[in-house]
């Protein structure tokens, strides 16, 4: 027996929920990509990206995924032989650091292992030992998809500031842009990436750069420049630049349609939903937790990140017992355990398009799973998820 048709719940990392509006933007005839209303789309995406990120700076828009835009921000502003420092918590600033391995930069590790955020402190105090300004970049991501650590940003960024270090501060906003704040130049990031769908509620398929003018000064002599991801071409004066080609219009549509819904909720308000939401869910797994049979990956509760939760669970065999009911037989399909945490994690995605009956009905249904397979679990999670969410949205 299943209680699974009608519509899925995808509750993954990414790719997330498109809305149908999205949907529905993209479901038209190809237009002119060298007049007319296309250019118009343009100027309005490279006026909106910036505001996003939180910049005076400019946007670059890719066709690419997440990984594209990291090769892309590390080729405009590094040269072959640089060092910089990654700052690890989890699975993802490593991954960036290991492109730039692979275009022959030099990548120093600072590592916070998979349990906690990292600490400002600690970057203050390598960046003071680096007293020949030898490290030209610092890369971080502001959520670790796979740790589900939420890193504090503007604490590092004023760490930097602190150590009275030169190098470029850059951030992976893959899984938190358009879900928590992120202000760019008030937080002295000098590039950050980013990708349409995570929080962007747009298909995969466009990469996002945003550079400041410090960056873009240093992208000058960057000796690692390749035609396509490059700025300065990007820059040029035709509308065909912008993309190095063909222009990527359906996801520019579809795009277009989900900035429009994020702007009419008010982006205040999209960053209040998740948090309100992130809080029903580890309201839930809070009391499941008492069981002992699963816990939070994250040690610290303010180090949790409001896109995505990841939960250790003990035994391997009901972990892929729990994941596999919740998607056959109830429909929902929750994150696995991905990196180190392959095999040793489930991970609840509450990013983009979400809103109480999706994370309700995500965590009543994986609450059903932990009862039916009979995986100890404290009870009245998703109840403590309702009285959050009663609490929370009535204040
Ligand atoms: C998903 C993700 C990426 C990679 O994005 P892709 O589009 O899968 O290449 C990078 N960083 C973070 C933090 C992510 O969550």
């Amino acid at each position: 027996m299943t209680v699974r048709a009608g519509r899925q719940f995808l509750a993954i990392p990414g790719p997330t929920v498109i809305p149908d509006e999205v949907l529905s933007a993209m479901h038209r005839p190809a237009i002119d990509i060298y007049s007319g209303e296309l250019l118009g789309i343009t100027d309005s995406l490279m006026r909106d990206l910036p505001m996003l990120f939180g910049t005076k700076g400019r946007a670059y828009i890719y066709i690419s995924n997440g990984h594209g835009a990291w090769e892309g921000a590390l080729t405009n502003v590094l040269s072959r032989g640089d060092k910089i420092l990654v700052l690890e918590s989890g699975r993802f600033a490593a991954g960036w650091g290991d492109f730039a391995a692979r275009l022959g930069v030099e990548v120093e590790t600072l590592n916070a292992g998979w349990r906690r955020a990292v600490r400002a402190d600690e970057v203050e105090a390598r960046l003071k030992k680096d007293t020949k300004g030898e490290i030209k970049a610092i890369l971080v991501t502001q959520v670790d998809t796979a740790s589900g650590v939420g890193n504090d940003i503007e604490a590092i960024g004023k760490a930097i500031k602190a150590a009275n270090h030169k190098a470029l501060f850059m951030v992976d906003v893959v899984a938190s842009l358009g879900c928590v704040p992120f202000e760019m130049d008030a937080w002295g990031v000098d590039v950050a990436v980013a990708g349409s769908q995570k929080g962007l509620m747009t298909p995969p398929g466009l990469g996002f750069a945003a550079a400041n003018d410090r960056a873009r000064e240093v992208h000058k002599n960057a000796g690692l420049r390749t035609p396509y991801w490059d700025w300065t071409s990007r820059d040029g004066e035709m509308h065909y630049n912008r993309y190095a080609g063909t222009a990527p219009m359906h996801l520019m549509f579809g795009l277009r349609q989900a900035l429009n819904m994020l702007f009419e909720e008010k982006l205040d308000n999209v960053f209040a939903r998740h948090k309100l939401l992130a809080d029903a869910v580890r309201a839930a797994v809070g009391k499941w937790s008492e069981g002992q049979a699963l816990t939070f990956n994250i040690e610290e509760a303010d180090e949790r990140s409001n896109t995505v939760t990841t939960v250790l669970m003990k035994d391997p065999k009901q972990l892929t017992a729990f994941r596999e009911f919740c998607n056959t037989k109830c429909g929902v399909v929750i994150g696995a355990g991905i990196g180190d945490l392959t095999g040793k994690a489930f991970r609840i995605a509450h990013m983009g398009h979400v809103n109480a009956p999706m994370v309700l009905g995500t965590l009543g249904v994986a609450e059903v799973a932990l009862n039916a397979l009979d995986i100890p679990h404290g009870a009245g999670g998703t109840e403590a998820a309702i009285k959050s969410l009663g609490a929370s949205v009535a204040a």
